[in-house]
C-alpha cells in the first residue's frame, strides 16, 4: 500500500485518535481545535474577493519574519518552489555544480538539476543524518557555484562548517529548512543563516497548511528584491519582464489559514520534543537499544565499532546540545539485515503507523543515474535501515506506550 504513495506523502493510515490504532501523524486532531478561526478566516479571504498576494499574505509574511528572526519572509507556492525560486535569484543555472546531501527528500536535488545546475551529492553524517562537510569539500571544484544543506528531520546541518565551506570556495547557501521550521542552530533560527532558507508547510511539516505552500526567507534586501520578483514572473514594473521568473505565489486564503496555525508552532514543537524525550526515556532503557553518541558524529567507522561491540541492535535518534530539534521525524535505525523492513511489519500488525524516510538515496535514483554518482556508504546504509516513529504533537503517553510495547516484543 504505502508503496504507491511519493515518499513525503503519507499513505491513508488510520488518522483517528479514537480507533484502536497509532498513526504516524494526525492532521484533523491538530486542526480541529482551531475549526471556528479558521472558518472564520476562510470566511474573510472569500468575502474580500483577493485571492492573489494582497495584505493576508502581507500579513502572514511579517508574522513569519518576525517569529524567525529574519529580514524578509517570501510565501510562496510549495516547499519545493521555495527551492527552485531561490536558486533561481541565486543565478544557479547551467554550468554550475550544487553540492547537497543524498539523503534527503528527492525535491532538494531535483530543484538543483531543474535548474540546468548539476547536483553533487555528498555523503550524510551516521549521527545526525545531515551533510557531511569532508565529503562536502572533497567534492569542490571550480565550477561550485552553491551549497544547500539540508536540515533534516529538525535538526540543524553543520551551519558553522557549510558557512566556512561556502567561504573558501565562493559559493552561495540555500538552507533547506523544509523539515525545520522553528529548529536552531546555536540559538540562530535555521533558514536565517545562509544566503536563502526555504520552508515548507506540506500538511505532514511542522507548521502543516492546508495544501500546498512554502516559505523563503533572506537577510540580504536585494535578494529579497530578485525572489519577489521572480515570484511574479520577473515583472516589475507591471507587464515588464527584468528577468524570467514564474507563478511560484501562496494563496492569500492559504496565509490567512496558515496565519491562524503560527502562534500555535511552538507549541507543537514542544510537544514533540516532549514526545521524543519520552522514547528516549523508555525505548532507551530496553536492551540492545542504544542512542546515537554525539561522538561518532562524521564518524561512521568508529560508530559501527562501537555499535557492533555494544550488541546495539536499535540506534536512537540524538539532538546535539548546540541545536534546538523540533523532531519533524523520529528516525530509528534498526541494524541487521532486513530487520528494519521486520520490524515495519511486525508495527503495522499492531496497529502502529511507521514509515521509510527514504528508501532510496537520492544519487540512487533512476532519474540520475546518468550523473554516474560514486557511492556514498553512509547513505546507503542509512536508506536500509531507517524507521521513523508516531511523533506528532497530539500523540498520547499511552500511545507512545503501545509502540514502545510492540518493539520491546519485537527485540525480545
Ligand atoms: C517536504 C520537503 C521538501 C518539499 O516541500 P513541498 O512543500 O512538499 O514541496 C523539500 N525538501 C525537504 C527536505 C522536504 O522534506
Amino acid at each position: 500500500m504505502a508503496a504507491a504513495f511519493p515518499a513525503n506523502l503519507e499513505p491513508p493510515l488510520p488518522v483517528s485518535n479514537s480507533d484502536n490504532n497509532v498513526p504516524l501523524i494526525d492532521v484533523p486532531g491538530q486542526n480541529e481545535p482551531l475549526l471556528d478561526d479558521l472558518v472564520e478566516a476562510a470566511a474573510r479571504v472569500i468575502r474580500s474577493g483577493q485571492f492573489i498576494l494582497g495584505p493576508e499574505l502581507d500579513r502572514f509574511e511579517s508574522q513569519m519574519a518576525e517569529s524567525l528572526g529574519v529580514a524578509h519572509a517570501l510565501g510562496v507556492s510549495s516547499g519545493t518552489d521555495a527551492l527552485l525560486l531561490g536558486l533561481h535569484a541565486l543565478g544557479v543555472g547551467p554550468g554550475d555544480e550544487v553540492l547537497c546531501p543524498s539523503f534527503t527528500f528527492f525535491a532538494t536535488a531535483g530543484c538543483i538539476a531543474r535548474t540546468g545546475a548539476r547536483p553533487v551529492f555528498t555523503d550524510v553524517c551516521p549521527v545526525c543524518f545531515n551533510i557531511d562537510l569532508d565529503s562536502a569539500r572533497a567534492r569542490l571544484t571550480e565550477r561550485t557555484k552553491a551549497i544547500v544543506p539540508v536540515h533534516l528531520f529538525g535538526q540543524s546541518a553543520d551551519m558553522d562548517g557549510v558557512i566556512g565551506l561556502a567561504q573558501e570556495c565562493g559559493a552561495v547557501v540555500l538552507e533547506d529548512g523544509a523539515q525545520a521550521i522553528g529548529a536552531k542552530y546555536k540559538g540562530r533560527a535555521c533558514g536565517t543563516i545562509g544566503d536563502f532558507g526555504a520552508f515548507s508547510f506540506f500538511p505532514t511539516k511542522n507548521l502543516g497548511g492546508f495544501g500546498d505552500s512554502g516559505l523563503l526567507v533572506t537577510n540580504d534586501d536585494e535578494l529579497a528584491a530578485v525572489a519577489k520578483r521572480m515570484r511574479v514572473h520577473g515583472m516589475e514594473p507591471k507587464y515588464h519582464h527584468v528577468d524570467i521568473g514564474g507563478n511560484f505565489r501562496m494563496d492569500a486564503l492559504q496565509a490567512a489559514l496558515l496565519a491562524v496555525k503560527a502562534p500555535h508552532q511552538d507549541a507543537y514543537n514542544a510537544a514533540r520534543r516532549e514526545n521524543a524525550a519520552y522514547y528516549h526515556e523508555k525505548l532507551g532503557g530496553l536492551p540492545g537499544v542504544e542512542i546515537a553518541n554525539p561522538a561518532h558524529c562524521r564518524c561512521a567507522a568508529q560508530q559501527a565499532a562501537a555499535l557492533s561491540e555494544a550488541g546495539t541492535k536499535i540506534v536512537l535518534p540524538v539532538a546535539y546540545d548546540h541545536n534546538e530539534h523540533i523532531w519533524n521525524q523520529y528516525t530509528i535505525r534498526v541494524l541487521g539485515e532486513g530487520r528494519r523492513d521486520a520490524l515495519r511489519e511486525a508495527l503495522g500488525a499492531a496497529g502502529i503507523g511507521s514509515e521509510v524516510y527514504y528508501p532510496i538515496p537520492v544519487h540512487r535514483q533512476e532519474c540520475f543515474a546518468g550523473l554516474d554518482p560514486e557511492p556514498l556508504p553512509v547513505a546507503e546504509r542509512l536508506a536500509a535501515e531507517v524507521l521513523s516513529l508516531p511523533i506528532f504533537p497530539e500523540l498520547t503517553r499511552a500511545q507512545q506506550d503501545r509502540v514502545v510495547t510492540a518493539i520491546a516484543t519485537f527485540l525480545a
